[in-house]
């Protein structure tokens, strides 16, 4: 008798709550699997509310830290896992996941400027980020100015007054794509205790070291190649000074900037292959630049990894790598009709915003309406071309049909 009231193996423990209702049993079903699951992948965890286990450790737990769980805004084991990848990545101690890459930006100006305050945006700043100082922060009282992204140390120094609190970076321009004195105008920032903010989703933690330059804040658009799938968006703000993420940490959870777990796990099986979707792509865009170069429509080729491109010796000087990213100026005897039929006519190149994910893209851009007191020498049309994974030699071919047919 006693041998048969010993439990079986695969029977269910009894429990007070099978006496529950259905309804009820149904949330609190005690069934917990056993820890220590290995796979590659961490789990994907979905969370508003985080239980504790009762009042004096809820009440003990500090929000801002990574030791434990308050609720999904501040954090669940998915998004700390991509956090602490993506500090590595960019070479920082801590990082915080925004919704988009403008969020991203947003939450920047936001913690680091008040009213009063003067941040300074390169001219060849990413479009949005412009209209939010535009539109946004200049009715709260922040003015920004603009200084020429190829400028050198001493006109910058030049802009500078008590106000300006903020130098924002972007190497290189995603449009334009000249690369800036990065190093000369860190210095100057941080001779006059100004900080300084990167716009790094050119370089995405590959072909640029921004914290090794003295930049104080890095910000990714984690949409482009951290993802590599163009099918989700996210940013990141990254430090490597802990009172200034703190400030940041604060401003997130004030603005409620919180990601979906499917997206954070989406970048983190990214993650794994950026290495060497990077490198196919830089070596896929330098192939099919340089042979754009040599065709009789094209003004110039605008690509950081270039010589003659604006800031080439700044690239040499601090980048290992470039992104699959780079513009064409066709010759001015072309209308900007033409240059648009020449991007219809292309057919594996999409027509579509983004880049670094799978599939080519181009868009034709009209930069004297973008710019309209920047330096900018050249008339004929800009088309900015995203190379993605598809053969290099089949894009050669597609550029080359999209040209006969339309020029
Ligand atoms: C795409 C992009 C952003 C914005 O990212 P979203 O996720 O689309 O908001 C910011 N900066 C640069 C350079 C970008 O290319």
């Amino acid at each position: 008798m006693s041998s048969q009231q010993e439990p079986q193996l695969d029977q269910k423990p009894q429990s007070p709550s099978e006496m529950q209702h259905l309804s009820t049993r149904l949330q609190h079903h005690p069934y917990q699997p056993p820890a220590g699951f290995g796979a590659v992948e961490p789990g994907v965890h979905h969370a508003s509310t985080v239980i504790f286990p009762d009042v004096a450790t809820m009440r003990a737990r500090d929000w801002r830290s990574k030791a434990g769980y308050t609720y999904g805004l501040h954090g669940t084991p998915t998004t700390f896992i991509l956090e602490e990848r993506l500090a590595v990545l960019d070479g920082g101690r801590h990082c915080v996941l925004c919704p988009s890459g403008l969020s991203a930006i947003a939450l920047v100006d936001l913690t680091l400027l008040k009213q009063g305050d003067t941040v300074l945006l390169p001219g060849n700043v990413y479009g949005p980020s412009r209209e939010l100082a535009e539109r946004f922060l200049g009715a709260w009282g922040i003015q920004h100015q603009i200084y020429e992204a190829t400028c050198t140390p001493e006109e910058l120094a030049k802009l500078i007054t008590p106000q300006t609190k903020l130098l924002w970076l972007e190497a290189p321009g995603s449009v334009t794509m000249e690369m800036p004195d990065l190093r000369g105008l860190i210095a100057v920032a941080r001779q006059h205790g100004i900080l300084t903010a990167i716009d790094a989703t050119w370089a995405a933690g590959i072909a640029l070291q921004p914290f090794d330059l003295g930049v104080d804040v890095v910000m990714q658009a984690l949409t482009k190649y951290q993802s590599g799938g163009a099918d989700l968006l996210m940013g990141s703000v990254t430090t490597r000074d802990d009172a200034l993420h703190e400030r940041l940490l604060l401003t997130h959870m004030r603005l409620g900037l919180g990601v979906g777990a499917d997206d954070v796990a989406r970048v983190l099986r990214g993650l794994h292959t950026l290495p060497l979707r990077y490198a196919a792509q830089d070596a896929s865009a330098r192939r099919i630049a340089l042979w754009m170069q040599d065709q009789p429509q094209v003004a110039q080729v605008l690509h950081p990894a270039l010589p003659g491109s604006p800031g080439h010796a700044h690239w040499q000087r601090d980048c290992t790598a470039a992104a699959g990213l780079f513009s064409v100026v066709f010759d001015a005897r072309y209308t900007a009709a033409q240059v648009d039929a020449f991007v219809d006519a292309l057919q594996l190149f999409k027509i579509g915003y983004s880049w670094g994910g799978p599939v080519s893209l181009a868009v034709p851009y009209d930069v004297q309406a973008m710019r309209p007191a920047g330096r900018w020498p050249h008339q004929g049309g800009l088309v900015r071309l995203a190379i993605g994974l598809e053969d290099p030699q089949d894009l050669i071919d597609d550029l080359r049909q999209a040209m006969q047919q339309m020029f």
